[in-house]
């Protein structure tokens, strides 16, 4: 067969032509794997092949990468690619039909097509808890990491070279295909193989390699230096490539570390910006002041209230530039400081000092009142907390009540208890 040069042949194979759309790919492959399929063709031996072939075909094509290289150089060029196994035309077609074969006779036909190619070992993803100040900053950490690599002995052979042989029972595969009369038909079925215990190999206990034991791999602890860069994000990934398992015949997974940024106990932070609450006594609120905020590197910002700039309790205020480094551009963003108002104690002063705030102050602002309404004076206690939390857990029964129904409420009812 010459079909290795030819770069139209898996399209005759699928019966259409060259420049076919993915959907007729598809059509068409269903169209045939269903004709060719084995259970359906008990006494037409050449199906099976057919069946095979057409699967083979349909990967391929299938896949635009494959296909793309396939239509430039045909099917060489695909080799050492997954060309050739990868995806048995079986589970392409239990891709389309949900698994199980057809008609349950699927067994019949089981055994035989073993999966080839190198596996991938599964990603190695390890959560990194990194403070607020390493991410402003930057850092790297060091973290050690247990993994499986190859026997350096042996070079993964798990033995001398040339004492690791495939083992003939099952032809490498570990399993093997047995066949059982069942009435008129014949049943096959896999089973482990009994010649090497599923390992597909043999090796003879004098040359088996001292270092790892005829398993080929060692574990080792390995340190990776990990860049933690200025402004990474909490849920960001870094990546080591091909750091996971090593195996025989296996392409190491990746080593993925996740950022998790610790909280911290002055800032939270929020994209590129940081929030800060700060807490400043009524005379710096009115006053002014300073104040002082440890930043995330060794400095302190020194923050001036000048006189005449009025804080009130809850104001947000921001310091341009003072947030955190964006990644990779190292733009920086803003802290904002939301500001809590700390008010003196009953009787700060005398009532005559006290008094004297009406020069200082703007004058109270006069409610206006209802002229015919009735008023009734009343008394303001201080919180008896074990009454407010009674209150509270009767107002919580209506369900509906909100925030100011229930203070309402409460205090109703705390004034008739107390008269
Ligand atoms: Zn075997
Ligand atoms: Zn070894």
């Amino acid at each position: 067969m010459s079909t290795k040069g030819s770069k139209t042949h898996l399209y005759e194979v699928l019966e259409i032509q060259a420049g076919a759309s993915e959907q007729e790919i598809k059509k068409a492959y269903r169209k045939l794997a269903m004709r060719y399929h084995p259970d359906k063709n008990a006494h037409a031996p050449d199906a099976a092949d057919k069946f095979k072939e057409v699967g083979h075909a349909y990967e391929i094509l299938s896949d635009p990468e494959k296909r793309r290289i396939y239509d430039q150089y045909g099917e060489e060029g695909l080799n050492g690619d997954a060309g050739h196994g990868g995806v048995s035309a079986e589970d392409l077609f239990s891709q389309f039909f949900g698994g199980g074969g057809m008609g349950g006779m699927g067994g019949m036909f089981g055994g035989g097509m073993q999966q080839q190619g190198p596996k991938r070992s599964r990603d190695i993803v390890h959560v990194h808890k990194v403070s607020l100040e390493d991410l402003y900053k930057g850092k790297i950490s060091k973290l050690a990491l247990q993994k499986s690599v190859l026997c350096n002995k042996c070079d993964g052979r798990g033995g001398k070279e040339g004492a690791v042989r495939k083992c003939t029972g099952c032809n490498g595969a570990g399993m093997k295909t047995m066949m059982r009369q069942m009435g008129p038909m014949i049943q096959r079925f896999q089973t482990v193989c009994p010649d090497c215990n599923g390992e597909g190999e043999i090796i003879k206990d004098k040359d088996r390699c001292k270092q790892c034991n005829g398993k080929k791999t060692m574990n080792e602890r390995k340190v990776l230096h990990v860049p933690v860069d200025k402004g990474m994000q909490d849920g960001q990934k870094i990546t080591f490539n091909g750091e996971g398992d090593q195996g025989p015949d296996i392409i190491p997974g990746d080593v993925v570390f996740v950022i998790e940024q610790k909280p911290h106990p002055r800032f939270e932070r929020k994209g590129d910006d940081l929030y800060y609450k700060a807490e400043v006594d009524l005379l710096t609120a009115l006053a002014g002041g300073t104040l002082y905020i440890e930043h995330l590197d060794e400095r302190w910002l020194q923050v001036n209230i000048l006189p005449g700039e009025v804080i009130a309790p809850g104001t947000v205020k921001q310091i341009r530039g003072q947030g955190m480094p964006s990644y990779r551009h190292h733009d920086m963003g803003n802290l904002y400081i939301r500001f809590e108002v700390k008010f003196p104690e009953d009787n700060f002063n005398t009532p005559e000092k006290i008094a004297m705030l009406e020069e200082i102050l703007p004058p109270r602002t006069v409610q206006e009142i209802n002229p015919d309404a009735m008023y009734d004076e009343v008394v303001l206690e201080p919180v008896d907390v074990r009454e407010q939390a009674r209150a509270q857990a009767g107002g919580h029964n209506h369900g509906m009540d909100d925030d100011d129904d229930m203070h309402g409420g409460g205090g109703e009812r705390v004034q008739c208890a107390s008269q």
